[in-house]
């Protein structure tokens, strides 16, 4: 942390603070030290960060504060940010706040659940949340990018935020489609700080067809699962299909896809079961599908139905 009340009740910042004097924490009121010298970017520390009432702080290594201290200082070049703002209403201190916009650096993985929880206390007070994650620790594997389920939980508009602290580097990374397998299909961006502050529409995609490639490698994933009740292989079995060549209404990915954990053949497959043996419930078929959790998605039910709706269209135009 970099704000702490000295014993007057007064904010210092970190850069501010003299060593032997007393601060402490504005939540909690507890004694914090004050970190300074060796370290890069000097800063407060709770003596125990489970000391603090509810952990309202997170646990910040020197690279979350490094990071936390850059964005605030270029995003004060055009704005007025607020660095660990108290927020009562949600017991909630975002790294910085701009105007209705919360920025939270999110280096350690948390569970989704959080995210979404805390993303949703901004909402309650009409604003939103970037989670900006840790660059290094994206998984990139050629034309793919395998974000784990916590950096999904927290897109933003279809995009995922990073900062490198080496080279000082934000970028978003849109993601257009699941492949399967927990690869995405991405376009990668680098930005400034200012662009924190843009709404980020999300542009259209059209659906993506898969290719061979992509095909083979789904099959043998689902293959090296070893279950005797691997669904995708089931219904290609019970249904007749021949893995190398597929009806096409199943080789499309749609938007809504996005949504769910199910890979792009096992949910297209279930469905094409279920009609061509006329036991299609919209019960059975929610049981089937895997929601992803991310702060700010749909309703599930609404969910269900685009997907219903994104089987008739690829079935009727094939
Ligand atoms: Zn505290």
């Amino acid at each position: 942390m970099f704000i702490a009340h000295d014993e007057t009740g007064g904010n210092v910042t970190a850069s501010e603070a003299v060593k032997n004097r007393k601060y402490f924490c504005p939540v909690c009121l507890e004694r914090v030290v004050l970190k300074s010298g060796n370290v890069k970017t000097p800063h407060f520390s709770h003596h125990r960060i489970v000391d603090c009432i509810r952990h309202l702080y997170k646990k910040e290594s020197l690279a979350h504060l490094s990071a936390k201290h850059e964005l605030y200082l270029s995003l004060n070049k055009n704005h007025t940010a607020a660095m660990e703002y108290y927020l009562p209403e949600i017991e909630q201190i975002p790294d910085l706040l701009v105007g209705k916009r919360a920025i939270e650096i999110q280096y350690s993985p948390i569970s989704p659940m959080l995210i979404i929880e805390r993303s949703k206390g901004y909402r309650t007070l009409g604003m939103d949340v970037i989670w900006v994650l840790d660059e290094t620790a994206l998984r990139i594997n050629g034309p793919h990018v395998i974000p784990t389920h916590f950096q999904l939980s927290t897109q933003f508009h279809h995009a995922l935020f990073t900062y490198q602290d080496r080279n000082r580097q934000l970028k978003k990374w849109t993601l257009h489609h699941h492949i399967g397998t927990g690869r995405w299909l991405f376009h990668v961006e680098g930005m400034d700080a200012e662009a924190l502050m843009l709404d980020h529409e999300v542009m259209t995609r059209q659906m993506h067809q898969m290719n061979r490639q992509d095909i083979k490698r789904l099959i043998q994933h689902e293959r090296r699962q070893k279950s005797r009740l691997n669904p995708t292989l089931t219904y290609i079995y019970q249904l007749g299909l021949n893995p190398a060549d597929l009806p096409k209404h199943l080789l499309y990915i749609t938007e809504s896809e996005r949504w769910i954990m199910n890979s792009p053949l096992e949910w297209k497959l279930y469905l094409m079961f279920a009609l061509e043996r006329g036991s299609l419930t919209i019960e059975g078929f929610r049981h089937f599908i895997r929601l992803r959790e991310i702060q700010g998605a749909p309703q599930s039910e609404q969910v269900i139905h685009r997907l219903l709706g994104d089987y008739k269209t690829l079935y009727n135009s094939q």
